[in-house]
């Protein structure tokens, strides 16, 4: 079984819908997973907001604005006199629901049923769009499988064993419509896996079901090898080890968030990013296979801040780096990158609130440089040892411009260089140059 988990936009106007549905009755037995409507989500948290402020007015008004968006929606998706009336109805009680929030006391408890019912109205569409044009299709409401546990992580044992007894209700069925994004807590109330969650419901059903692969689609062709915002030419990736994913995600890579595919990583499902726009393009595979001796994108985290602390205390001593580190654990602030050497430590970090307060603390030890607006630049591939070559080609790439600071050997997938922000495009488009362009 597949899972294809498709977003907002995908799902955003009639003609995408439609889109959509072409892409799912291919005649295989699958799992589709919609988020909401693009903007519905945000329509559903102002709507929230306007309730925390006591304005029943702002809130009526825009639930009236998005009611009638839907409508004009639904005039245009389904062709039979029939299923409009349903989704209609459906509609009205839907609304009536949202407005009836604008009455009573509100809190989180409250806003949580609010912006579930993004996923809850753009399922029932889809599914009665697919039923109205014949196809063997059945929503599975993710509510009655869908569950975090005590430490609001999500239940896996339940959701396999809950949408276990979902899928063998209908056992016929060729598609299987679910929510993104929404699920119940310990408690059994309605909650939700945090804003864009509905990647991290996909990877869940996936490794409940142990699916043949995930399949994620957006707008865009995949991963791409570098960022196309600042460089020319740049191409797809074929595919990544969920590791590499993972470390172009933390560096701003515009892929999956890391955790999202946690349980396909642990599952060994791979999980495809594909484009809804260029349905036959390859993508991006992600799996936990390597493909050996190559190094596959780059990508640059930017706002990052260089502190260097310099000390004769540090020659020949212990103990050290834990007291460097506790005064950066003490102010909750993580660290990037770290270089040290017999007299310094240098690190990185991109969370700047408690800069004066550490670097304060940290002038106990001994001189202390702070270099603001820098970038991390990361180049992401098989960098194993044994592949003896491939650090130089990525500094071959950078001769021409200052490095503050080199990571390499943390993982084996990553080497990062600390340059200034004002050096980022450069250096980009040359580290495109000479590993990917030639
Ligand atoms: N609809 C939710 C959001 O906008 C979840 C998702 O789309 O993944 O954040």
């Amino acid at each position: 079984m597949k899972v294809l988990k498709f977003g907002g936009t995908s799902v955003g106007t009639p003609q995408r819908m439609k889109d959509v549905v072409k892409l799912i009755t291919d005649g295989e037995q699958k799992i589709v997973v919609l988020s909401a409507m693009s903007g519905t989500t945000n329509s559903l948290v102002e709507i929230s907001d306007y309730l925390y402020k006591k304005n029943p007015e702002g809130a009526n008004e825009t639930i009236n604005t998005l009611e009638k968006k839907y409508k004009k929606h639904v005039e245009e998706l389904y062709t039979t006199a029939e299923m409009k009336q349903k989704t209609l109805a459906f509609l009205k009680e839907e609304f009536d629901y949202l407005r009836s929030f604008t009455k009573g006391i509100f809190t989180m408890f409250e806003e949580k049923i609010i912006v579930a019912q993004g996923e809850i109205m753009s399922t029932n569409m889809v599914t009665n769009y697919l039923i109205e044009q014949g196809y063997n299709a059945t929503l599975i409401p993710a509510l009655e499988f869908m569950r975090t546990d005590k430490n609001s992580e999500p239940d896996l044992e339940y959701i396999r064993e809950k949408l276990k007894v979902q899928l063998d209700e209908n056992p016929e069925k060729e598609i299987y419509i679910t929510q993104g994004f929404i699920c119940r807590n310990a408690y059994g109330e309605v909650d939700n896996l945090q804003r864009g969650g509905s990647d991290y419901t996909a990877s869940l059903i996936g490794a409940a079901v142990n699916a043949s692969e995930i399949q994620i689609w957006t707008d865009i062709d995949g991963m791409h090898n570098n960022d196309p915002r600042f460089v020319e030419n740049t191409s797809p990736v074929n595919h990544l080890h969920f590791e590499e994913a993972a470390e172009l995600a933390y560096f701003g890579a515009k892929i999956l968030h890391p955790t999202c595919v946690q349980p396909a990583k642990y599952a060994g499902i791979p999980v495809k990013l594909l484009n809804t726009m260029d349905p036959t393009a390859p993508g991006t595979v992600i799996s936990n296979e390597t493909e050996r001796g190559k190094i596959k994108a780059v990508a640059a985290k930017d706002n990052i801040t260089a502190i260097k602390i310099t000390s004769s205390r540090m020659l020949l001593a212990y103990g050290f780096l834990r007291k460097v580190f506790e005064i950066f654990e003490s102010y909750k602030t993580s660290i990037d990158m770290i270089a040290t050497s017999e007299v310094g430590v240098s690190v990185s970090i991109d969370n700047t609130t408690h800069l004066d307060a550490i670097v304060n603390e940290l002038k106990k030890f001994g001189h202390v440089q702070v270099d603001k607006n820098m970038c991390i630049i990361c180049v992401v591939g098989d960098l194993d040892a044994e592949n003896v070559g491939f650090e130089s080609k990525a500094t071959e790439a950078l001769k021409e411009i200052p490095v503050r600071m080199i990571s390499y050997g943390g993982s084996n997938h990553n080497i990062s260089f600390l340059i200034s922000a004002d050096d980022k495009k450069k250096a980009l488009q040359s580290l495109s140059d000479h590993l990917f362009n030639n």
